[in-house]
């Protein structure tokens, strides 16, 4: 996991799984509403970056919601989620392969790699490179299992199934371990996050129809 993922992940903790984020359902986010930013990021917005002017939440004649624009010099502080690539590698026995986390939130907890995509990369490329650092795996990334979109933390996760093409499951200090599941053994109570536990069962789905995880 890279330090940007991590950071977001200390923020947005709601996607653990063990550990509800107390911010979620703040004044300064409204889910229901599907617009607001949420308050730990909305907590990094007060100066204008171009600038150095007082950032302000308002109506603005060119935009259909509320913007954080600077009055001293008209800049507009858009605030878009940011994209997570993971990936889910497939070993040729048809497992998949999970790390065991090595740093918190969720240390001691299973996770599939995965990291913010940077900025000047392909998606593909950042699965390939995210999956290689955190596990020592070499994949090459295939069909997209999901696209999971948590606003709360601002991140949109997207999952690949991934061929394993070379590489070795190498334990780092981001992964205590790295080891394969089969379908029928996911340690589903150790999972650490929700983006995690949808990914897997959305490819269950694809390889194991008849294992129906949502049935556990
Ligand atoms: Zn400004």
């Amino acid at each position: 996991m890279s330090h940007g993922e991590r950071q977001e992940f200390l923020h947005g903790t709601s996607d653990l799984r063990v550990a509800p984020d107390p911010t979620f359902r703040s004044s300064a986010f409204d889910p229901s509403a599907g617009r607001g930013v949420p308050t730990w990021l909305a907590a990094t917005l007060n100066y204008c970056s171009r600038c150095g002017g007082a950032l302000r939440l308002e109506p603005l004649p060119s935009e259909d919601r509320e913007r954080l624009a600077c009055n001293a010099c008209g800049h507009i502080a858009y605030v878009n989620p940011r994209l997570v690539v993971t990936t889910l590698p497939v070993t040729a026995d048809g497992d998949v392969m999970l790390l065991r986390r090595g740093t918190e939130p969720g240390r001691g907890l299973w996770a599939q790699p995965g990291g913010f995509m940077e900025i000047d990369e392909t998606v593909h490329d950042g699965a390939v490179r995210e999956t290689l650092e955190e596990t020592g795996l070499v994949v090459e990334p295939g069909e997209i299992v999901g696209l999971y979109t948590r606003p709360e933390a601002a991140i949109v996760v997207i999952a690949f199934v991934a061929e394993i093409i070379g590489g070795a499951p190498t334990a780092t200090a981001e992964a205590l371990e790295v080891r394969p599941f089969a379908p029928d053994a996911i340690p589903w109570p150790e999972i650490a996050f929700r983006t995690t536990e949808w990914a897997l069962r959305d490819w269950i789905r694809r390889v194991r129809p008849d294992l129906d995880p949502l049935d556990r």
